[in-house]
């Protein structure tokens, strides 16, 4: 505005210049260019702002629902995988190198100008832990540890009878003759759910030490590879991860799964067939039965053992009784989501 009036004030003043003109020739034509290129200048200047001020606002409106969209995007899975911005509040202090990684990670998934880097969760260059959980079906998982054994052959052809798939949570020691062999391969090849469950089951040579556990779970793992086929990343802590039996910490053991990509389950719902004293194949039923009836998940703990007779007959009540209650029944695979007593940072 000011540079307007200052312009008419220029206009206004050229009557003057004429006289002057007259008087200073050269001088005054030289005035007047230079009051035209100035007027044209400024004309110019003003245009050229006012046009560029319209294009800065768009683009910014631009990268804010650019920005906005990646950050939809970004935090999407993190929100399905189940990772909370705010974990780890349970209190409990524990190896906390992997967990404080797993918060950086979200952090930059929620942080839409930050690149894409190299992920550390839940190992390097591997997706995070997704699972697919709708809530819509009640789902049962039916599960076998310490197995194969002598009644592995029987479990199997009654949950064939019901068209029903288990998981078997697998150890590896004294199981190298040819009938458990076959055993292995028949339960991968019937489609059950294929599990790890230690290679020793020995509380005392596992749990001494990190070093110990770690070499175990690879023991089986690789056992079962070489037995079913199956690259298996599903384990069970023998005695759960709430045993008090290890020597370890128990996150420690669970740091070192989640390290490697293995998701870990325990049970929701005891069968109660472990307990040391003798329980009758009605009893493990019941059992069963009561500890599901209130669940949507439940991930029911049975053994497969030479001395667990009363678990392969109580088999054909528990799934009939299950399936009454309205539970279809489903192996544990890569996205079902875990029960665990004590949870890892995913779960958190
Ligand atoms: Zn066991």
């Amino acid at each position: 505005m000011k540079e307007k009036q200052k312009l008419e004030a220029n206009e206004m003043n050229s009557g003057e210049r004429k006289h002057r003109e007259r008087r200073h020739r050269g001088n005054g034509k030289t005035a007047i260019v230079i009051v035209v290129i100035a007027v044209l200048a400024i004309v110019g200047i003003a245009f050229a702002a006012s046009k560029s001020g319209a294009g800065k606002q768009s683009e910014t409106e631009k990268n804010q629902r650019v920005a906005k969209e990646e950050q939809k995007n970004e935090t999407t899975p993190a929100q399905e995988s189940g990772i909370s911005q705010e974990s780890t509040t349970s209190g409990e202090d524990t190896q906390s190198g992997e967990t404080s990684e797993n918060e950086t990670e979200v952090l930059q998934e929620t942080t839409p100008a930050v690149e894409e880097t190299t992920s550390t969760y839940p190992v390097a260059g591997q997706e995070p832990f997704v699972f697919e959980d709708t809530g819509e079906t009640k789902l049962a998982y039916l599960t076998f540890d310490d197995g194969p054994s002598d009644n592995t052959d029987q479990i199997l052809s009654i949950l064939d009878q019901y068209g029903v798939k288990a998981t078997f949570f697998m150890i590896g020691i004294g199981k190298d003759d040819e009938a458990s062999l076959q055993r292995y391969k028949a339960i991968a090849e019937k489609g059950h759910g294929i599990a790890l469950h230690s290679f020793t089951h020995d509380y005392g040579s596992i749990y001494a030490s990190i070093e110990n556990f770690a070499a175990d779970v690879q023991q089986i793992h690789d056992w079962v590879l070489q037995t079913t086929g199956v690259d298996t990343r599903i384990y069970r802590f023998p005695g759960g991860s709430s045993n008090t039996v290890a020597n370890i910490d128990i996150q420690q053991g669970i740091d070192y799964l989640t390290s490697i990509g293995y998701r870990y389950f325990d049970w929701n719902v005891s069968s109660g067939d472990a307990t040391g004293k003798p329980i009758t194949a009605e009893e493990i039923t019941q059992n069963v039965l009561s500890g599901s009836a209130d669940k949507t998940r439940a991930v029911i703990l049975m053994h497969d053992t030479n001395a667990k007779g009363e678990t392969v007959r109580a088999l054909p009540a528990i799934i009939e009784g299950l399936q009454s209650m309205g539970f279809q029944i489903v192996p544990i695979t890569d996205t079902t989501k875990p029960v665990q007593h004590v949870k890892a940072s995913y779960m958190q």
